[in-house]
């Protein structure tokens, strides 16, 4: 029997471990999470009948094994395709009609945390919310590896891991880990340099319908200090009627600037900047707010591929976005399937 060890529970570990239980259905496989729950950046919240997703805002896929995974293969209750079109807003904050890239912009009514729960629900994966890892070991005599979290306990050992936290996350690690090797000091290098974006969401509630002709507007000359705006109303199943709920992402570089002030200086601003762009001053004062600030949201970049296969012949398998190469779910979910199928190769 093959263990598995795997740090963090987002759609790329649902997609390795969905991919394990297709094909090496004797794995074992133990995931370790640092949050209480899965899905990572695939992040919902609930709040009375109000569901927001505050990470990625939707999946979409121009991969056919993606959607035929998500729209056939998993389960499909509650599956919503938001039909509204994106808007492009500019620097001015001039909004126009157009540039609706995707074909489809999936949720599920309960939230796209939905994802990564029916992936985990598709496997006998052990699941470990909280806890988070610290340490990677490598056991050279032996050919494992063990995984030691916070407490200092110790997982395995393992015949691989599966490593998916952003790459800035996955570099500490790997710079940390006891694993005496040059194979680990090029995949350091090669993770360190992968870029990632710093988003600010803000999150708005309204006690009133907002009637606009687009889901959501994004900021294409990136000279906004909001890059996105979505409204979740949009989303069946996702805000009751009578009521608004607005998911503001700030820019990077505003995100940079105000990650350490205080979060309602923050929303304040955010909130005026909002009215300001839709041009509606009752969207300068919400009933209730939320935030996030996703330190590593987005890679601007992939990760050179020669250090990865060789630190997966070796066992430690990357995955995620950041390795796909592109900052969005079915890319995450494609590097997860390729990253299962890989070590039922063998
Ligand atoms: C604000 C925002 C908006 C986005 N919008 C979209 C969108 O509209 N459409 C789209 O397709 N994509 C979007 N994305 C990108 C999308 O969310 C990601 O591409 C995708 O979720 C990445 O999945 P992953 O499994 O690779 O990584 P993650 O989701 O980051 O999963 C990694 C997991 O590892 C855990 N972890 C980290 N460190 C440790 C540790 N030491 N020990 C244990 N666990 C650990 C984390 O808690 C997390 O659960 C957005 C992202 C953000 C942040």
């Amino acid at each position: 029997m093959v263990r598995i060890g795997a740090v963090g529970a987002g759609v790329a570990t649902g997609a390795a471990a969905f991919a394990l239980s297709e094909t090496l259905p004797d794995a074992n496989v133990t995931v370790l999470e640092a949050s209480a729950s899965v899905g990572g950046r695939a992040a919902t919240e609930r709040r009375g009948d109000v569901v927001y997703d505050y990470g990625a805002n939707y999946l979409t896929s121009d991969d056919p094994r993606i959607e035929d995974l998500v729209t056939a293969t998993l389960e499909t209750d509650g599956l919503v395709d938001v039909t509204d079109p994106v808007w492009t807003f500019d620097a001015e904050g001039t909004v126009s009609e157009g540039r609706d890239a995707d074909d489809h912009k999936w949720t599920f009514r309960g939230g796209l945390d939905r994802l990564a729960s029916r992936l985990f629900t598709r496997t006998d994966a052990e699941m470990y919310p909280e806890t988070r890892v610290e340490t990677i070991v490598r056991n050279d005599r032996q050919d494992t590896w063990t995984l030691e979290d916070a407490d200092g306990d110790r997982w395995g050992p393992f015949d691989a891991v599966l490593v998916s936290p952003p790459a800035p996350e996955t570099a500490s690690l790997l710079e940390s880990a006891d694993w005496d090797d040059r194979v680990r000091d090029h995949l350091v290098e090669a993770v360190t340099d992968v870029p990632f974006r710093t988003i600010w969401t803000g999150v708005f509630h309204y006690p009133f319908e907002l009637e606009r002709p687009y889901y959501a507007l994004v900021n294409t000359d990136k000279n906004h200090e909001i890059g996105w705006i979505a409204r979740e109303a949009c989303k069946p199943g996702h805000v009751p009627a009578g009521e608004s709920v607005l998911v503001v992402q700030a820019n990077h570089e505003w995100s940079v600037e105000r990650a350490d002030d205080s979060p309602d200086d923050c929303l304040d601003e955010l909130t005026a900047l909002t009215a300001d762009l839709l041009e509606d001053d009752r969207l300068g004062n919400p009933d209730w707010t939320d935030h996030h600030v996703w330190h590593h949201a987005i890679p601007e970049a992939g990760v050179a591929t020669g250090p990865i296969e060789t630190a997966a012949d070796a066992g430690l398998h990357c995955l995620g976005d950041w390795v796909a190469g592109e900052g969005r779910l079915h890319a995450a979910l494609r590097s997860g399937l390729e990253a299962g199928e890989r070590i039922a190769l063998g």
